[in-house]
């Protein structure tokens, strides 16, 4: 480390970093980055990493991208911030609109929050208290999907089904129903991923039977459950879900907040299912990468049920000093705007295409198995020599990812699961680079 960027030292003395036992550091100590420019970022010794993962799901059109930092740059210098409550401004209008527009027909309101967990928060608490407002007091609940993950803020914790998240917690969090996961990954010796589609919406409808009249809503990540290590399932499931959630009268919340905005091949993942939810969730790509923002849109029969001239407690009453923050709203606006003047999903099924040809040696690895990708999220897990898990304990996975770190990838696995969610701006090199040192690191990762 240069001796004139001291400065790296004290961050050990000074942070408490996300999702980190920070006497780790102790051995790895956090990478400083001093820019990052297209798909990449680069630290102070001109060591540089492909951003394979697009910096947590968040960066769609790489590193000071030219045509967001110019947008960016007006707005700072026309209105930074004002409060969204009695006030409103421009970019907060446009952008409402053509997430409207753009979204599955039905959804006519949007509702910002700041950040993933908390667009959850509000998704959670505007379907109960519609359900309130409706004279339905027993609807306290929902249901969640085994190993489903929505974020780590109390209520979000709630619909969470990943034990190291909400274990340590559970005394303060309200637990929701789990059903099934329609994970085709699960599916037994014999058994089609569509037969896992329909054992899981029997789970369902079995769930619903028992609990429904105390239920709100059911929470889902469409087409994949990122954080459980990219479980894939197919779009049958959200179209069958769909129709039990009518038919039960709960709530489908769609939590899109990783998927959306062309992940999954399509602009939303709910588009594959033709399903309009009641509530969905949008936050991560939707600055494309640059600002925290998130974004909760509802039909018009949820609004109509606030929208009254009776007491204060039938409003929605949920409000963040940044809501709909007038930076990150220009942010969105022009990352919505690159997906039109450069033809970004028909780009990307192009890519898509190619991807699964150069997957075959990936397919015939004999310490890959179930690699699978769903749009522009490719996943692979590293098993032994005979095709098991790996003990936990070994960290394989970490050792792929300080292999990959080392040759120029930041890959950053999920235990044995390592994944690729880049941006959308790979060029054929970047994704040449990606490919080969992916294998690289799975062979330093399983050998001996
Ligand atoms: C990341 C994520 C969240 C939480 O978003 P944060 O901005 O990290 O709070 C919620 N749901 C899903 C599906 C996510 O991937």
């Amino acid at each position: 480390m240069s001796a004139n960027h001291a400065w790296i030292h004290r961050d050990l003395s000074a942070l408490w970093h996300p999702c980190t036992q920070m006497k780790a550091h102790e051995h790895f100590p956090p990478i400083p980055i001093a820019r990052g420019q297209g798909s990449w970022l680069y630290d102070f010794d001109g060591r540089r990493y492909l951003d394979a993962i697009g910096s947590w799901w968040v960066n769609l059109f790489g590193h000071a991208n030219p045509i967001i930092n110019e947008r960016l740059k007006t707005q700072l210098d026309t209105l930074e911030h004002v409060l969204l409550a009695g006030f409103t401004h421009q970019p907060v209008i446009e952008l409402s609109e053509q997430l409207i527009a753009r979204t599955p027909p039905g959804l006519t309101r949007v509702f910002y929050a700041d950040n993933g967990s908390s667009g959850i928060e509000v998704a959670l608490k505007m379907s109960f208290h519609f359900w309130q407002n409706q004279g339905q007091a027993q609807k306290t609940r929902f249901i969640a999907l085994a190993n489903s993950y929505h974020g780590e803020t109390l209520g979000a914790l709630g619909v969470g089904d990943i034990p190291i998240f909400t274990q340590t917690y559970s005394p303060l969090i309200h637990p929701a129903f789990i059903a099934p996961a329609p994970d085709c990954q699960q599916a037994e010796a014999g058994e089609s991923c569509s037969e896992v589609t329909q054992r899981a919406l029997a789970g369902m409808r079995a769930l619903l039977e028992q609990v429904a009249d105390t239920v709100c809503a059911v929470i889902v990540e469409p087409l994949v459950q990122c954080a459980a290590g990219m479980k894939m399932h197919e779009p049958a499931y959200l179209t069958g879900l769909h129709a039990l959630c009518d038919e039960f009268s709960v709530h489908l919340i769609a939590d899109e907040i990783a998927v959306g905005f062309g992940r999954t091949g399509t602009l939303f993942a709910c588009e594959q299912a033709a399903i309009t939810p009641d509530i969905l969730c949008l936050s991560k790509g939707i600055t494309g990468g640059y600002l925290p923002l998130s974004a909760v849109l509802t039909t018009e029969p949820i609004y109509q049920a606030f929208y009254v001239d009776a007491p204060a407690r039938r409003a929605f009453l949920h409000s963040h000093s940044y809501t709909g923050n007038p930076l990150a709203c220009t942010a969105a606006l022009a990352t919505l705007s690159i997906f039109d003047s450069q033809d970004i999903l028909a780009r990307n099924r192009r890519r898509m295409a190619q991807i699964d040809t150069w997957l075959e040696p990936f397919r015939a690895h004999p310490h890959l198995a179930q690699v699978r990708r769903c749009g522009l999220i490719v996943a692979m897990d590293l098993v032994d020599g005979a095709g098991q898990p790996y003990p936990r304990a070994e960290q394989r996975g970490q050792r792929a990812y300080r292999h990959a770190l080392d040759h120029e990838v930041l890959l950053r696995p999920l235990g044995d699961t390592l994944y690729w969610m880049p941006p959308y701006t790979l060029d054929d090199e970047e994704w040449a680079l990606l490919l080969r040192v992916t294998l690289d690191a799975v062979h330093a990762a399983t050998k001996g």
